[in-house]
């Protein structure tokens, strides 16, 4: 089929431009030509035809290398990164001798052209080529996407490849062979240990079922492709660097889906976020045209418009488009079940081959159609830049995030946010004064407010408005809640940080970035930590991980003129003795590395509240985590928890099996982690027992969603809240489905993701470091009785809470009056419920210190 393929392509329509330039063209090919080596297709270099079988990643990365040394004058290669397991990640620009040559010159001119480069000098629109960004193997258990990578690479260097060098000289082709090179060999490895000696078609084969956790995701279970904007993931980090500094202007991402699908790509379903321009629309149409020429030529199937929308701001499409490109998701089926071959439900056996052919044929497709479109992809990226500084997008002029104490570390972490993704802010200086009106954030009202020195302001008229936009306004509008993910991640809220949204611009004077806490504590009775976020949590871990004996109290304090909430945290020398003088240095350094400051107290005798000896002041046993993962856990939600102790709090935690639960001895551990999942010890007698004897002892079970959801079915935890049956009744024919409408009919049931205000009764060491409310993204209708006696309702929903998002009608009700964080007792231990993910995607800042007070402060 390949070269069924490449006969077409050299068929097909680019006479025209051969025609125009064919002097020139001649003397390009001599040139290219005469900087090439020995190039080697990849069929050659691999020595079997490429789709025949799984290629490791080392190996795409040989050819890369190969072929970026042969055909040096038209392909620069760069090492841009590497993944958690060490492998390189790579990017390829390939380019005709001359774009080559200048390609840091196009880089800096395309800069100017967004008005993102720093020196201001003027871009010139002629000349720039159009930047082509093709992304593989996102999913790394989405293989035929980095095969197709090499076929496409080939095509682009091939000397024989007359049309491809005709686009080459106006076209910037940047590939990333492989953006998740971790789960891609996962999947590869696993396959190419049990197929058989002929590949087996049959979806029974084992070949067809890939283990937990499958190579979807990287190292930490993360989906990369959830990752563009939170850059939660090293991958991502270092990859949206290189985007950045980038740009392109037509962005593909390749994928695949279930085996029985036709093959996907533009233009993308709706909902469109209202931010996506005409010019953005219409382009896709045009790509999606140029594709079906091909594919109606082959008479393959292929649909549009359906299922792959553009919403969410963090995938591979979206990202893109807000940031001014065409962004594209193509949908090759195939994916996890797919290996060398499937049998599809029409009979057909779909190979890796014809997988891999199709990606080509869109990726060859796509380069073609840009590089007849280049002057009007330039014109527009260019346009779409100038409007964003001329005129903002949205109502909102400016954010304003009011500056706070208790919230410092928080909007530390929203300003390193918006540096990953270039989008310019400024602190109000210190003179700043004034009142103003605005949208309120969190009461949903106009009101005034003052603008003073330290507060954050982020300005609508920059060169990422539309970014800014689809970041922070407070709802976004969605023109068909069909959508594939959340539809809410407000910043204000993700962040917890009072906001305010004006419809003029505000001016402030010019402040600066707080500088960093340095502390230098000398010998003293003790410190106290204030517990505000994640820089307090990893001091805290940096402390217990040196054996350091700390303590928190339960009630707020005060002491020599400073005032302390709930949870902060106190050193004294009383237990430390082992430290000497060395003390003050620890307690320095923790916090010197963590931008916290250490309040020096010179005695145990409080002003006001608990003196240090009091039962209030709670000293804290470091946790011994076991987090249970394995067959049966959701991937993502374990992988969450073991990126946050491990990345992002430093904290050593034990990964253990939950089938292999009667067989642990738990008496090694204090803190159970069960995140979302189906747990089948909780159907068996024995395990459940085991379980429980060990919280009657001491333990502390935390529980998070769906795992919470099994817990309630039991006799011995918190219960579900059921729906109200008082559904409106009288008219019957109300309730009949329209079988047209069948699929929008789960809408009714449904909540993508959504925001809800829950109250807090923030006197409970779980929601210690908060105010008295949390606002909490709630991805399904899983909300539970209130706990009438032994334990606390810490989170409650009141009435009408949703705040931002989608949800659905008949569930509105039931979402009222329910809990959705508690601690329940039992014997001497605890179990702490979360039925809302507060890790979600490692994005939703602010519930990362709840889900701390669980595991360090809960039952101390
Ligand atoms: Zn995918």
């Amino acid at each position: 089929m390949v070269s069924m393929v490449s006969i077409l392509f050299h068929k097909l329509p680019f006479q025209i431009i051969l025609m125009r330039k064919r002097l020139l063209f001649v003397i390009a090919l001599f040139v290219f030509i005469s900087s090439t080596g020995q190039i080697k297709s990849p069929d050659d270099f691999m020595g079997y035809k490429i789709g025949t079988r799984y290629t490791p990643h080392w190996k795409i990365v040989n050819y890369f290398q190969h072929v970026a040394a042969n055909a040096s004058a038209n392909v620069k290669l760069e090492q841009y990164g590497q993944t958690n397991e060490g492998r390189p990640l790579l990017l390829t620009f390939i380019s005709s001798a001359d774009n080559i040559t200048r390609l840091e010159q196009i880089r800096l001119n395309n800069l100017r052209l967004a008005n993102l480069a720093r020196d201001r000098a003027a871009p010139l629109e002629e000349n720039a080529p159009a930047l082509v960004w093709l992304s593989y193997n996102v999913h790394g258990n989405e293989t035929s996407s980095s095969e197709a990578a090499m076929m496409t690479i080939w095509a682009l260097v091939d000397p024989s490849n007359t049309k491809t060098k005709e686009w080459l000289k106006n076209t910037v082709v940047i590939i990333d062979p492989c953006i998740n090179p971790d789960g891609r060999d996962r999947y590869v490895n696993w396959f190419n240990s049990i197929v058989g000696k002929e590949m087996n078609p049959s979806l029974n084969a084992r070949e067809h079922r890939e283990p937990w956790p499958g190579g979807r995701t990287n190292h930490y279970n993360f989906d990369l492709n959830r990752d563009w904007a939170w850059q939660t993931q090293i991958e991502s980090q270092q990859r949206m660097k290189m985007y950045n500094q980038w740009m392109p202007y037509v962005h593909v991402d390749f994928h695949e889906q279930g085996v029985n699908n036709p093959y996907y790509f533009a233009p993308a379903a709706q909902p469109f976020h209202e931010v996506i321009t005409q010019w953005q629309r219409d382009f896709q149409v045009t790509i999606g045209k140029n594709h079906a020429k091909y594919f109606d030529a082959n008479g393959w199937l292929y649909f549009t418009k359906e299922v792959f929308d553009l919403f969410y701001p963090s995938y591979g499409d979206t990202y893109p488009v807000y940031n001014g490109a065409i962004g594209m998701t193509y949908e090759q089926a195939g994916g996890p079940a797919g290996g060398l071959g499937a049998l599809t439900d029409e009979g057909d056996t779909l190979t890796l081959l014809d997988r891999a052919t199709h990606h080509y044929t869109t990726g060859l497709s796509t380069i073609e159609i840009s590089s007849m479109n280049a002057v009007r992809l330039v014109k527009e990226f260019r346009k779409f830049f100038n409007d964003a500084v001329s005129n903002g997008v949205g109502e909102y002029k400016t954010y304003l995030i009011k500056n706070a104490a208790p919230d410092r570390e928080r909007i530390n972490s929203l300003a390193a946010l918006l540096d990953k993704n270039g989008i310019q802010y400024e602190y109000a200086g210190g003179n700043s004064r004034g009142t103003f009106s605005g949208y309120n954030y969190f009461s949903g009202k106009d009101e005034t407010f003052t603008l003073e020195g330290g507060d954050l302001l982020i300005h609508s008229q920059q060169p990422r408005a539309a970014m800014v936009k689809v970041l922070f306004e407070p709802k976004s509008r969605l023109v068909d809640s069909n959508t594939y993910d959340i539809t809410a991640w407000s910043l204000p809220y993700v962040y917890g940080l009072k906001t305010y949204g004006t419809k003029t611009k505000l001016q402030s004077t010019a402040g600066s970035k707080p500088s960093a806490v340095t502390n230098n504590v000398n010998d003293a009775y003790g410190y106290v930590i204030r517990w505000q976020g994640l820089q307090s949590v990893k001091t805290l871990t940096a402390l217990l991980e040196q054996g350091i004996k700390v303590r928190f109290s339960e009630t707020a304090f005060e002491i020599g003129n400073q005032q302390f909430d709930r949870g902060s945290l106190i050193v004294i020398k009383k237990g430390n003795e082992g430290f000497g003088s060395s003390l003050p240095n620890v307690i320095n350094q923790a916090c010197n590395a963590n931008n916290v400051k250490a309040n020096v107290i010179t005695t145990g005798f409080v002003d006001k509240g608990f003196d240090f000896g009091s039962s209030k002041i709670h000293f804290m046993k470091a946790p011994r985590i076991a987090l249970l993962t394995g067959e049966g856990v959701g991937s993502n939600a374990a992988g969450e928890i073991w990126h946050f102790f491990e990345q992002q709090i430093d904290y050593p935690i034990t990964l253990v099996n939950a089938n292999d639960f009667s067989r642990i001895n738990w008496s090694d551990y204090n803190v159970i982690i069960m995140p979302s999942g189906s747990y089948r010890f909780l159907n068996e007698k024995a395990s459940t027992d085991q379980l429980k004897d060990w919280i009657n002892k001491g333990g502390r079970l935390v529980a998070l969603e769906g795992a919470v959801g099994q817990l309630s079915r039991t006799d011995w935890a918190i219960k579900s809240k059921k729906a109200d049956d008082a559904a409106d009744k009288k008219d019957p024919y109300v309730e009949l489905q329209v079988y047209e409408e069948r699929e929008r009919e789960f809408l009714k049931t449904n909540i993508p993701g959504s925001i809800f205000k829950v109250h807090l009764d923030n006197t409970h060491p779980l929601a210690f470091g908060y105010p008295d409310y949390y606002y909490t993204l709630k991805q399904d209708d899983a909300v539970y009785e209130f706990i009438k006696e032994g334990g606390w309702n810490v989170g409650v929903l009141k009435k009408d809470s949703q705040v931002s998002g989608f949800v659905g009608s008949s569930l509105k009700e039931k979402l009222n009056d329910a809990l959705v964080f508690g601690v329940q007792d039992m014997g001497g231990g605890k179990i702490v419920y979360f039925a809302d993910n507060l890790m979600f995607r490692s994005f939703w800042e602010s519930g990362k210190l709840m889900f701390c007070n669980a595991v360090f402060l809960v039952g101390q």
